[in-house]
């Protein structure tokens, strides 16, 4: 029994090639090693409730219809209605920058553009028509030049942009919401994200991630593609530098023309026979994160706090970067998916808070230490998005924490690095015939960077082989 594609992994971008390949007909099953699909953005249950990992936001939000724009685009693709999505959009978020114990600079931001420009204005008079300038200059989704794929964000930023503490209040979120590297990002990954945030804006499905994966895997099935749940991809098997299958965790041989893989690059290069890279290879990501979901007794709206997601940084440089320590609790983002505009809100509100962390800690722990370092991490990050938002831990009815072990265990990702590794191949390539990346290693991070993947590569590796999407 030959595939036409198989595809490693259930995540965002596995499940969405999988969804073009079925439409054209084509004979494709997703094998993903878990018993969960989602990858990065799934859930699961602990104690009768519910958790997610991954999606605090929906980015690239815009209105049903808006023409030209990336969602609207991935939704005819997939065939998904704006409604079935039932997005809630934020109310308003801010990235804040602490410069001292009683000086903090807040830059708020809507779905609304003009509420950043107003937020620009009131910090920094002088520089608003320096930050419109750079608005005006951002590349765009599909027309960064190679020199905007080489030029630091920071430094493109700075020559618009007079005030170094503005320019920091501007990266805080694009680094967070999808930078594979360390502080600073390219000026085209910046654009991207930027416009993401920024310029479209931020929403949730009501029900979470679950209700997204729920139309994912229902249009996936309803199209004729096979999902084996629990079938681990142990090695890609080749001949004469063409793929020939794969073998499963449970030594079975299945055959196929293609395999696309979410697995990552130096992940994907290993079961295919290279030589496991070492931790310090340059090619495997630094960012991980240590994530605590708490569900309170009361909503944030009742203590006071209405700001959907907050970026912070509790230090005049933002450390963007993997800690020394076991966890930085110094930046951080903190969500509340109450505080979307929703008309159908989850059984009991909740808050998470995600602050960056070391790998290489995290995973050299026996179980006992481990539990309780995460005790020690978590409050220190609890304490310190207090002093961004509302007294949490006083109204913690229960908490649920992972660390980049939990998340390289469950995703596979070497250096449970969330953005996958900093060298991406922008065109799915590798050596072997008939075997492409896609997903984070093939360079769109994010839940619809990882859709749009996902689409792009099934369509221009089998459906339009000079095509992307239409
Ligand atoms: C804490 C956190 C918060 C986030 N917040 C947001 C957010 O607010 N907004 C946003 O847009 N994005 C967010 N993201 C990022 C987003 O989740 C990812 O960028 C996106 O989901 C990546 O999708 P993917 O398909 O590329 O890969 P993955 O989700 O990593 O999927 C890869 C899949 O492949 C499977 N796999 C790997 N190896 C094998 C193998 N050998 N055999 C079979 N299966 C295999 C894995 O088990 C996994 O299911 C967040 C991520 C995290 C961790």
């Amino acid at each position: 029994m030959r595939y036409d594609a198989l595809i490693l992994g259930a995540g965002m971008s596995g499940l969405a090639a999988g969804i073009r390949l079925a439409q054209a007909g084509k004979r494709v099953a997703v094998l993903e090693r878990h018993y969960l699909w989602g990858g990065l953005n799934s859930f699961y249950k602990r104690a009768g409730r519910r958790f997610e990992t991954g999606l605090h936001a929906l980015t690239n939000f815009v209105p049903k219809g808006t023409p030209n724009v990336p969602l609207t685009r991935i939704l005819r693709q997939l065939r998904i209605s704006h409604d079935a999505l039932r997005l809630a959009p934020q109310r308003h978020s801010k990235s804040a920058l602490r410069l001292s114990s009683d000086e903090t600079l807040v830059l708020e931001y809507s779905n609304d553009p003009a509420r950043m420009r107003a937020s620009v204005e009131r910090l920094f008079p002088a520089e608003t028509a320096g930050f419109e300038r750079m608005v005006a200059a951002l590349p765009g989704y599909s027309d960064a030049t190679e020199a905007d794929r080489t030029t630091s964000a920071r430094a493109r930023l700075a020559e618009f942009v007079r005030e170094p503490r503005l320019v920091e209040l501007l990266m805080i979120a694009p680094l967070f919401y999808g930078s594979p590297t360390e502080r600073d990002m390219s000026w085209a990954e910046y654009g991207i994200l930027f416009r993401s945030i920024h310029l479209e804006g931020m929403a949730r499905p009501e029900g979470g991630i679950k209700a997204l994966l729920d139309l994912l895997i229902e249009r996936f099935e309803a199209e004729g593609g096979e999902l084996r749940m629990r079938n681990g991809v142990a090695a890609i098997l080749h001949t004469h530098g063409r793929v020939t299958g794969v073998r499963l965790d449970d030594g079975t041989e299945l055959e196929c023309e293609r395999v696309l893989s979410s697995a990552g690059l130096v992940e994907t290069e290993a079961l295919c026979g290279t030589p496991r890279a070492n931790e310090d290879d340059p090619r495997i990501g630094r960012l991980s994160f240590v994530e605590v979901c708490c569900v309170l007794d009361r909503t944030p709206l009742e203590l006071g706090h209405d700001t959907t997601i907050v970026f912070y940084s509790d230090s005049e440089r933002f450390l963007y970067e993997r800690p020394e320590t076991p966890v930085e609790p110094r930046a951080g983002v903190i969500t509340c998916p109450s505080n979307y505009l929703t008309s159908a809100p989850d059984p009991e509100p909740f808050v998470r808070v995600t602050c960056p962390a070391n790998h290489g800690f995290w995973t050299s722990l026996d179980e006992t230490r481990y539990a309780a370092e995460k005790v020690r991490a978590v409050d220190a990050m609890l304490a310190a998005a207090e002093s961004f938002s509302f007294p949490i831990r006083p109204h913690i009815l229960f908490r649920d924490s992972f660390t980049p072990r939990t998340i390289e265990r469950f995703t596979g990702h070497r250096g449970g690095a969330v953005y996958g590794s900093p060298l991406k191949r922008r065109d799915g390539q590798t050596d072997l015939a008939g075997l492409e990346l896609i997903g984070t290693d093939q360079g769109l991070v994010g839940v619809v960077g990882a859709l749009l993947s996902g689409i792009s590569i099934a369509n221009r590796s089998v459906l339009a082989p000079s095509g992307g999407l239409s």
